[in-house]
This record gives structure tokens, C-alpha cells and sequence, in this order.
């Protein structure tokens, strides 16, 4: 065994919606050395509503990383050469469970489950004006299921079990990170109770300014604040692995998986951004450690927070459905066996021949927030082939893109020049050049992809007692994208695209 040969390592666990990965890094070069990945099922109980098991979630966690080990020692690497892990995750689900016992009170609630759109509507005939926005002057968040402190409410007020564990004093509740680093450090038996700044920013109980749960918020809902985990920086050592092949190494970093890319894609610049095509679609403008209130339908957030310096703020386009309607298309309605196809299928057919299909079936998130939205697909005849369904439904993904852009070009009043993209949709070459059609500005696609969980590594590898990354040093090639159709054709589809945005909204009635 060579030991030291890659110089310190920093891992990060990637827990994502559909997957979780394991990777480390060397941090003196940036490159991948070893990454292992396991996929994690969802359920859907009933329409509009999305689960998973928060044990299964551990045991992916712990799974990926011993395997992740496995492979180190095959290339001679001791786990000790780790320096720290990293932490990054889907953001806004929402898990709860008994601090004595270690056992969830019920499954995780995912982000996209739309379970509280009554309570919505509830809350909203008693806001002023029926304001989406009413809350956003303290959290930067429109009123949306999407969030948790939504989500939380709901498991206050329908699982007596909580409600008991409230009464009881036992009851943690928290966002997937919080779920994943009580349980590594401890759990039980003294695990950390702890979030970061850009995980907390995102359950709309957070005070976008003081950093700190907002009272205000907190009684909004109806959520204790005293039963919240503490909210600390994106990168700290926040405690170290309690057993496994980890034991005693610390865990050093903590962001959203979309805060994680942006900093995986070295968007440290006020201006720079980045948008991730996973199950859904989240673009992410860093606007520096000036806040930007959004007038046209984006999310103000917290970025990430590098120990004590100062916060970085976000303006964000979230989409609910990016990947997700590629999985609709092969498992609901069978028109492709898989991911494969549905790249054979767009090179075949090279236009969609004017069919457009929105794929809002939860919803839509921005700009629109319309929990009311669904799905449609329009201009059908009879010439119409399953390839220009397909096709389209890649396309939407891309005018969805757009859609954000134009916002953030109104909020900001600056076009951006370049989009950099990541996550797993963005092995599609037909996807990276539609984007760059319908959007008029090169697409940049970094060789290694995995720059969430590179940010999660980054972040970890930063803090006080740690220090072995310098965060300028990351890099990557990049595969570009150019835009290959004229403005003319650009600006019909994406009018043709607003008028079936038009039919979307208000169905569900
Ligand atoms: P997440 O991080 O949200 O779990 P990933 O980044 O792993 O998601 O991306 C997975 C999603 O990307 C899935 O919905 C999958 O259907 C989609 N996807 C992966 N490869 C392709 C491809 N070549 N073409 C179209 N969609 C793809």
C-alpha cells in the first residue's frame, strides 16, 4: 500500500432524489479518485404525493460509502487518507423522528410531494391580497408545498405520533441533511443535531437576513422554533463519523445539492451561474452577498456560507419536472424503455413538427407558482409520432430554462453569456443542444460532471481545521454547446411555448 499517494482525500455523499453517490477526491488536484452509487426508490401513496423511507436513505448512505471504501483499498488507498466528508442532498424534504429512539415517525415527505396544496389555498384566502409573496420579505420563498415548513405542518397536524413526540420533547424534525448527519455522527447517542444555512433557507422558516429561525415564520406555521436544529455555516466541522470505516473523520461540509454545483462549477462570482438537470431543473445565479429580491417569480436564497465569512445569496428558477418526464415516459405511458431510446428517438427526429408538451403535474414551480397547472400536450395531428412527444418533452425542459432566464434578466438586467450546466440529464447531447437553441447563448457542459458533489467536497475540505482545498484551484474542461437556429425561429417556438404555458394553468379546479 502507497500511502498518501493521492495526497489528502475529502469525500462527499451525494444524496440525491433518485440516487446517492459517494466520491472522493483528492484535494490537491481536484480529481475524482474513487465514486460509488446506489439508486433509492420513491413511492407515491396516493396523487400528488411522494415518499421515501428515511431508513433506506441511511442505508444507501452508509452502503455507498463502504463500497466507496472497498474501492480505495483496490487501489491501494487507506481510508485514512480522508480528511474530511462533505454532506450535500435533496433539498426540502422533510423528515421527522423520535431523538430516543433513533426511529423515523414517518417516511420522508419528498420536495415535490404537493400533499398541502388545500392548506394552501387555506392559508392563502386569510393572507392579504391572497399574496403567493406574502412571506417572501423574510424568507425570499413564495408560499408553495414545495417547501417544508408546509410539508412540517401537515405531519404536526395528521401523524399523531408526532404530535406526541412534539408533546413529549422527543421529536427531531429536519430537512434530509439533518437526518443524515444525526445519524453519522452519533445519532441516539449524541448525534449532532445541525443544518446549514442554504438546507434552513429553503424550509421557508428561515430569516433570509438574521440567518436564524424567524419567530414570525415559525408562529405562521405553527412550528415550535425551540424543536428546530441549530443552523450553522456551510463549512465547519459539525462532528465526526460516530462508526464505520469513516469513524473519526470529520464531517466538514453541508449544502443543498443545487448550492453544492454552484460551488462544484466555481460560480463564486456575483453574476456567475449554473443550471442542473437532474429530476428536476434548478438554475442558480450567484448575486454575491447582496440579496436580490426577485419581482418575477424567482427564489431568493442563501448560496452558502464559508465558515464565518459572509454569507453568498442566490436568485433561483426552480423547476419541478426536468428528468422526471422522461421517467413518465417510459413508466407510465410506456413510449420509450429507457434513456437510450429516448436519445435514439430525438436524433431521429429533429423537430417536434409544432407540438408542445408542458409538463406541469404538480404544478409549476417558476416563475409561475400555479400548484394548479397540469400537464397538457398540444398541437397534436395525426402525424403526430411518439418522437415529436418525446422530442418535446426534452424541449420543455429547455424552455423552462428559458423561462428562468428571462426572469432573472428582468430581475437582474443583465443577459447571462454562457450557461453552465450540469447533473445526470446533461449526458444527453440532443438536450445540451436544444438548450442552446432555444436559449441563444452557448451551453457549457464540464467533463466531470459531478460538481455537487465536488462543491459538498470543496465546502468540506475548506473549513477551519481542515483547510486543504483551496477553492480557486477547481477546474474543469468543458464541452460547449453553440446555438444552431436563428432568432426568428427561436422566438416563435418559445411564443408558441407561452401560449400552451397558457393552457396549462388552472386545471385543477
Ligand atoms: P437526481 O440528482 O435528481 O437524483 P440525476 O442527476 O441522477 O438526478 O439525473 C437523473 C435523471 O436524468 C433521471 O430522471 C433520468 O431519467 C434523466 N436522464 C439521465 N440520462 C438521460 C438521458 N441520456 N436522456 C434523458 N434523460 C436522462
Amino acid at each position: 500500500t502507497i500511502k498518501g499517494q493521492y495526497g489528502p482525500l475529502v469525500g462527499a455523499i451525494d444524496e440525491g432524489t433518485s440516487s446517492c453517490r459517494f466520491i472522493v477526491f483528492s484535494a490537491s488536484t481536484g480529481k475524482l479518485v474513487a465514486k460509488h452509487q446506489i439508486s433509492l426508490g420513491q413511492t407515491f401513496p396516493t396523487e400528488g404525493w411522494v415518499e421515501q423511507d428515511p431508513m433506506e436513505i441511511l442505508s444507501v448512505v452508509n452502503g455507498t460509502m463502504e463500497a466507496c471504501v472497498e474501492k480505495l483499498k483496490d487501489q491501494g488507498i487507506e481510508p485514512s487518507d480522508i480528511v474530511a466528508v462533505g454532506v450535500t442532498n435533496q433539498r426540502e424534504s422533510t423528515i421527522v423522528w423520535d431523538k430516543i429512539t433513533g426511529e423515523p415517525l414517518y417516511n420522508s415527505i419528498v420536495w415535490s410531494d404537493a400533499r398541502t396544496t388545500v392548506t394552501l389555498e387555506k392559508i392563502l384566502e386569510v393572507v392579504p391580497n391572497k399574496n403567493k409573496n406574502y412571506l417572501a420579505p423574510l424568507c425570499g420563498l413564495p408560499l408553495s408545498p414545495y417547501f417544508s415548513a408546509l410539508k412540517i405542518n401537515w405531519l404536526m397536524n395528521n401523524v399523531p405520533k408526532v404530535k406526541q413526540a412534539i408533546e413529549e420533547e422527543r421529536c427531531c424534525l429536519g430537512t434530509v441533511d439533518t437526518w443524515i448527519l444525526w445519524n453519522l455522527t452519533g445519532g441516539k447517542n449524541g448525534g449532532k443535531y445541525v443544518t446549514d444555512v442554504s438546507n434552513a433557507s429553503r424550509t421557508m422558516l428561515m430569516n433570509i437576513e438574521t440567518l436564524q429561525w424567524d419567530p414570525m415564520l415559525c408562529g405562521f406555521f405553527t412550528i415550535p422554533i425551540d424543536i428546530l436544529p441549530t443552523i450553522c455555516s456551510s463549512s465547519e466541522i459539525y462532528g465526526y463519523f460516530a462508526a464505520g470505516s469513516l469513524k473519526g473523520i470529520p464531517i466538514s461540509g453541508c449544502l443543498g445539492d443545487q448550492h453544492a454545483a454552484l460551488l462544484g462549477q466555481n460560480c463564486l462570482q456575483p453574476g456567475l451561474a449554473k443550471s442542473t438537470y437532474g429530476t428536476g431543473c434548478f438554475l442558480l445565479y450567484n448575486t454575491g452577498t447582496h440579496k436580490v429580491d426577485s419581482r418575477q417569480g424567482l427564489l431568493t436564497t442563501v448560496a452558502y456560507k464559508l465558515g464565518d465569512e459572509a454569507a453568498v445569496y442566490a436568485l433561483e428558477g426552480s423547476v419541478a419536472v426536468a428528468g422526471a418526464a422522461m421517467n413518465w415516459l417510459r413508466d407510465n405511458v410506456g413510449m420509450v424503455s429507457g434513456v437510450d431510446e429516448v436519445e435514439s428517438l430525438a436524433d431521429s427526429h429533429r423537430s417536434t413538427a409544432d407540438v408542445y408538451f408542458v409538463p406541469a403535474f404538480s404544478g409549476l414551480y417558476a416563475p409561475y407558482w400555479q400548484p394548479d397547472a397540469r400537464g397538457i400536450i398540444c398541437g397534436i395531428t395525426e402525424d403526430t409520432t411518439r418522437g415529436h412527444i418525446v422530442r418535446a418533452a426534452l424541449e420543455a425542459i429547455c424552455f423552462q430554462t428559458r423561462d428562468i432566464l428571462e426572469a432573472m434578466r428582468k430581475d437582474c438586467g443583465i443577459s447571462l453569456i454562457k450557461l453552465q450546466v450540469d447533473g445526470g440529464m446533461t449526458a444527453n447531447q440532443h438536450l445540451m443542444q436544444i438548450q442552446a437553441d432555444l436559449c441563444g447563448i452557448p451551453v457549457a457542459r464540464p467533463q466531470m460532471v459531478e460538481t455537487t458533489a465536488l462543491g459538498a467536497a470543496m465546502a468540506a475540505g475548506y473549513a477551519e481545521g481542515v483547510k486543504v482545498w483551496d477553492l480557486e484551484i477547481s477546474h474543469s474542461q468543458f464541452d460547449t454547446f453553440t446555438p444552431k437556429i436563428t432568432d426568428a425561429e427561436r422566438d416563435y417556438r418559445y411564443t408558441r411555448w407561452k401560449m400552451a404555458i397558457q393552457r396549462s394553468l388552472g386545471w385543477d379546479i
